[in-house]
């Protein structure tokens, strides 16, 4: 087998935000298929970084009173904390607010240049005449053009789920300052994407020699269109100042490079920047070999479906014309839902890396139950808790610790430690010879999974080899033997044999566990486990170490208690699933969790403020979280009565709520309705409607609500308010 050479990477987190379990999905993907590749004795680099630059940083660092740099810094650190508590193994963790980072956008951006790929051209933007900054559309709010709706953002309305532009909105105003935005035009730079050149590259380039997976590389012909149709538009590069970015030589400071130019070239310089530290340590990696062209290396990075864009469009083409080596291997992972549906702060299931940490939950769990539940496709993967539990406990404890927590102590306390002959049998099917060469046989096929990132079929081979050996030591019953005296060399050879096996499993697993096979390595008193190992065996003689405990039993509290940590119960609290990709399309890693709307990266690339880049997980979705399937006696505690209204009102200083004092059947209630854009007040008067009477009270600026009438809407505009039919009277139970 010849030695490959591979730089690889993960998208790269925004700094302004937590690390969360969609995120790990990612990094947890990559770092298996980093480790697998190492155990098989390949060079592999395993780079990552911060993706610190934009409006978002800016302001955040702002609000806080603390500069751009001092709030990366922080964050950082606590990225760091996260990544190396899962283990994730990057050779390098960097920023892309670094001076080797700077240094390659200049010269990409140069080379661009000579090659007439940058055009400059006016665009007309927001601006806020207050700040004094261009806005990104995240930072306009109006109301909603088409339901009215007030504070929506400047793409779409959350309230009717319309999208539009933010010159759409009414009475626009900038979230920043909160002043009204103006229409300002500046020279912005592009990234000439339609030129022929480009056009031609990116045709040739996503559908050869498996760049792109395949679902991915259809996609992208969608986004080409036809030969000759030429969709591509040129890509916005720039940001005026103020900004937290590189500044674009020759402006004289005034332009920045927008993130997402600075943000991939990040990967370069972590790279860069990790040759040069271990070039300090002694150790000479040829940089240039693995980024430039012309050398037998490979570039592969891991990324979230939603930026595949960047990085099969934007990425590529912009390293084929500055004289960069293109990627070997675009990987595009899927989302992770929990329990079924997307991640939601308000059902406690938007759960950060910490909060598992702090929680005491193993991280070592999550990692074999991603690794369980991942392939090589783009498909959505689901965190299910009890799943969760279950699956570890039965697999991991179950099966594969249990074949030595049920024969180490034996070795240890009646052979001092010393490892004896494996058991040798017939030939037949289920003895320990064949069993252990079947287990061998099988590291091809385990290999060939791994590589193609087809862990869940890995761990499912590992787990029937599990069954296997649990069923060898089953059969053999070294509990039994121990009693029996003249059964001592029958007990040895059991227990050396089982250890063997454990020994093969440790070492199949160890990608997706590497701290467990660590202890094991320990334990076995041996040198961390290649994968050549599996061609060897403890020898008769070899000396271990007492046996201890090696992975605790998941108990379902822990996950309860996780979940609870993680939920929000302030009201609407279903906050955006993207931690880390923000405001204006930042943050290259994916924010890994369900958005129940299409990526709007349609065949236009380029708007200019980049808006339509990456944002599958830019924001929240516009639809509030989906409500599952509840049972009979959820719904049974909603109490719905028929009530009169006795009195409406407007309310002053309010322009959507009415005032509505119900009847039901002797019992007054007062509720507030925000529905004066559908009703006069006093055509409500007399007329029959349903009321969840058993609502907490709600205080509101003009006094408390004590329950909610029922009313449907839909995608367009209007309120119906629901009415029984005739004979039913105030206080009846709707049921
Ligand atoms: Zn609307």
């Amino acid at each position: 087998m010849s030695r490959r050479r591979i730089l690889a990477t993960s998208a790269l987190p925004y700094a302004n935000g937590s690390i969360h379990l969609g995120h790990l999905v990612e990094y947890i993907q990559t770092d298996i298929w980093v480790r697998f590749q190492r155990m098989q004795g390949h060079e592999i680099h395993y780079v990552g970084a911060d993706d610190t630059h934009g409006t978002p940083i800016m302001l955040r660092a702002e609000s806080e009173g603390i500069t751009p740099e001092a709030l990366i810094e922080r964050v950082w650190h606590e990225h760091k904390r996260d990544f190396d508590a899962f283990g994730i193994g990057f050779d390098n963790y960097y920023t892309t607010n670094s001076p080797e980072n700077r240094a390659y956008c200049e010269e990409i951006y140069g080379s661009l240049q000579a090659a007439g790929l940058v055009a400059r051209r006016p665009v007309e933007q927001f601006f806020d005449p207050v700040r004094e900054m261009f806005l990104p559309d995240r930072y306009i709010k109006g109301g909603c053009p088409k339901c009215g709706a007030k504070d929506q953002y400047g793409d779409s309305c959350e309230s009717c789920g319309a999208t539009y532009a933010p010159t759409d909105l009414v009475n626009p105003y900038s979230t920043v300052s909160g002043a009204t935005p103006v229409r300002r035009e500046s020279e912005h730079f592009f990234f000439r994407l339609s030129d022929p050149r480009c056009e031609a590259f990116l045709r040739a380039y996503t559908q050869q020699a498996g760049h792109l997976q395949p679902e991915a590389a259809n996609k992208m012909l969608e986004w080409l269109g036809a030969p000759g149709e030429s969709r591509l538009s040129d890509w916005d590069i720039s940001r005026d100042a103020p900004y937290f970015g590189f500044p674009i030589p020759g402006t004289l400071g005034a332009k920045f490079f927008y993130v997402w130019l600075d943000a991939p070239v990040g990967y370069f310089a972590s790279f860069a920047n990790h040759v040069d530290r271990r070039a300090a340590e002694g150790t000479a990696i040829e940089r240039d070999h693995f980024l430039k062209p012309g050398h037998d290396t490979e570039l592969v990075h891991f990324i979230g479906k939603d930026i595949l864009y960047f990085h099969a469009l934007f990425w590529p083409a912009m390293l084929e014309h500055a004289g960069y080596r293109t990627p070997t291997r675009v990987y595009a992972h899927g989302f992770l839902t929990v329990n079924g549906e997307k991640m939601s702060k308000s059902r406690g299931t938007f759960i950060t890396a910490g909060s598992y940490i702090e929680q005491g939950l193993n991280p070592e769990w999550l990692r074999y139950y991603y690794a369980a539940k991942l392939n090589g496709t783009m498909e959505d993967i689901d965190l299910n808790l009890a799943d969760f539990c279950a699956r570890v406990n039965s697999d991991l404890v179950g099966k594969y610790v249990n074949i030595a927590s049920r024969c180490a102590g034996f070795i240890g306390k009646r052979f001092g430690g010393r490892i004896g002959a494996m058991a040798h049998g017939a030939q037949a099917a289920g003895t320990p010879t064949t069993l252990l060469e079947d287990m061998r046989a099988a590291q091809g096929t385990i290999a060939g999974l791994y590589d193609a990132r087809e862990y869940g079929k890995a761990m499912r081979e590992v787990m029937a080899l599990a069954d296997r050996a649990n069923q060898y030591v089953d059969h053999e019953k070294p509990w039994e033997l121990a009693k029996q005296p003249d059964q001592e060399a029958r007990l040895h050879e059991v227990c050396s044999t089982a250890l063997n096996l454990f020994r093969l499993l440790t070492l199949y697993l160890k990608p997706v566990l590497p701290r467990l096979a660590q202890e094991v390595e320990a334990f076995l008193s041996i040198p961390p486990l290649v994968w050549s190992d599996a061609g060897s065996i403890l020898a008769p003689g070899h000396v271990i170490h007492p046996y201890r405990h090696l992975m605790q039993r998941v108990d379902p509290k822990q996950t309860e208690a996780l979940v609870a940590a993680n939920r929000e119960s302030l009201p609407g609290a279903a906050q955006p699933a993207t931690a880390s990709t923000t405001a204006d399309g930042t943050g290259t890693a994916s924010a890994a969790a369900t958005a129940t709307r299409p990526a709007k990266a349609g065949p236009a690339p380029a708007t200019a403020d980049g808006s339509a880049a990456g944002t599958a997980g830019r924001k929240a979705p516009a639809t509030a979280d989906a409500p599952g399937i509840i049972g009979i006696e959820d719904f049974a505690r909603i109490d719905l009565r028929i009530a009169r209204i006795a009195n409406a009102e407007k309310v002053e200083g309010a322009d959507k709520l009415v005032k509505i004092t119900l009847d039901l059947g002797g019992e007054p209630r007062t509720v507030f309705a925000g529905i004066k854009s559908a009703y006069a007040p006093e055509a409500l008067v007399g007329r029959l409607t349903v009321v969840v009477a058993n609502l907490a009270p709600r205080k509101m600026k003009f006094g408390v609500s004590e329950g909610m009438i029922l009313a449907a809407s839909g995608e367009g505009p209007g309120i119906f308010l629901l009415s029984p039919d005739d004979g039913a009277l105030p206080g009846m139970k709707v049921k």
